[in-house]
């Protein structure tokens, strides 16, 4: 990595800024926190500074709270439930800046937490003075939400003008490392696994990709814009029609690169337990909501040879059984293949977690747009800000 690392820093007895993402998933008018992975993946980071000697300033953004303070995002919670993961107390701020969170800055070895950044609308316009008061409350800049990296704001980007340090930790290193690998000059095979819902929301990500893998394994809606594109029988399947001569052109750029399902699991209806059956032809009535099992074996085959793989985006409509078994079969071979495997994006990570093998992949990134416009060959503005080693 060409940027510096929390590791490379001296902390000892310095204040240090940690942009974390904390944006969590919350119940109860906000009270209840309902998964803490990103807390959870935060620690390594915030117990590294910890031992070395700093006192803590952490921020995150949650929800979407319109730039007011909205007591059903407030990170209240989560200071709670970093003293249990940490076993240590943790001061909560009553807001991100001003006077008040000035009197209550940590020394070595405290820790507090600043309130939603996002109770200020000048976080997301990247506000220049907002950023000059964020960049006082720290000594040296790290930042370790990934999952925000995709985003210019004042606590991404703004404020590293004003620090004289600006670092990755150790969850944004590791995200890092894992994308750039299986991005530059991946052990081949590489083969790439793009599904999910729609071709307009990655094209780049198809564009960049074909130049880059030996094989593009296409499932998910997705694939109907294609198939329709070639001139077949999609029936009610979703098909963007405003991107076919898009796939065309896709299609053409990539030649047999591209792989495409040859037979599918059609329904008259998505629902839970529709009746269902596998065709080569979609008939009219019916939607395609999964691949079917020769497509399963054509593309268990081509990931059975691969040394790197790079997941985003389910096969079918994994949700809904039986429609999931495309997906599940898929990321089976991916653990059985024994390749370098990167996933991204919230869905994927849903279906390797439903089929069990979440141990076997080699790295599941924790932020979705951000991992996309990785893969789309998009530098991040998050990243990119940081100081260079
Ligand atoms: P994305 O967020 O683009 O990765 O899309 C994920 C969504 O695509 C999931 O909610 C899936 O249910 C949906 N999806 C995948 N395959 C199909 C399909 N054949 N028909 C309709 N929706 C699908």
């Amino acid at each position: 990595m060409s940027k510096l690392s929390i590791r490379d820093l001296d902390l000892n007895g310095k204040r240090v800024f940690i942009r974390v993402d904390f944006n969590v998933p919350l119940a109860a008018g906000g009270q209840e926190i309902t998964s803490d992975k990103r807390i959870k993946a935060a620690i390594p980071t915030i117990r590294y500074a910890l031992e070395h000697g700093a006192g803590l300033v952490l921020a995150s953004h949650l929800g979407r709270p319109k730039g007011k303070p909205n007591p059903e995002m407030s990170l209240k919670p989560l200071a709670k439930r970093l003293e249990e993961l940490l076993g240590k107390p943790v001061s909560m701020a009553p807001d991100c800046v001003g006077a008040e969170v000035e009197a209550m800055l940590p020394s070595p070895g405290q820790i507090l937490l600043l309130e939603n950044l996002r109770y200020h609308s000048e976080e997301e316009k990247n506000d220049p003075e907002f950023s000059k008061k964020l960049a006082a409350l720290g000594d040296i800049y790290v930042n370790d939400a990934f999952g925000s990296a995709h985003r210019a704001h004042a606590s991404t980007v703004g404020m590293i003008q004003y620090m004289p340090k600006a670092a990755a930790g150790l969850l944004m290193e590791k995200e890092l490392e894992y994308l750039g690998k299986a991005t530059t000059n991946p052990p081949r095979p590489c083969v790439a696994i793009l599904g999910g819902a729609k071709v307009s929301d990655k094209i780049e990500v198809i564009q960049n990709l074909m130049k880059l893998v030996d094989r593009l394994l296409i499932g998910g809606a997705m694939a109907y814009t294609f198939i329709r594109a070639k001139g077949q029988a999609t029936g009610k399947s979703l098909v963007e029609e405003d991107k076919l001569d898009l796939a065309r052109q896709l299609m053409s750029e990539a030649g047999d690169k591209l792989m495409l399902p040859c037979d599918h699991v059609v329904a008259a209806e998505l629902k839970d337990g529709a009746e269902n059956e596998v065709v080569r032809t979609i008939p009219d009535k019916k939607m395609a909501l999964d691949i079917g099992p020769d497509t399963i074996r054509e593309y268990k085959q081509v990931i059975s040879t691969a040394k790197t793989i790079i997941w985003n985006g389910p096969m079918g409509v994994f949700e809904k059984p039986p429609f999931d078994k495309g997906t599940v079969a898929l990321a089976k071979a991916v653990a059985e293949s024994g390749a370098t495997s990167v996933v991204g994006g919230g869905d994927s990570e849903k279906a390797i977690k439903s089929a069990g093998i979440a141990d076997k992949i080699s790295h599941i990134s924790t932020g979705g747009g951000a991992s996309l416009e990785f893969l789309s060959g998009i530098e991040l503005p998050g990243v990119a800000a940081l100081t260079e080693k």
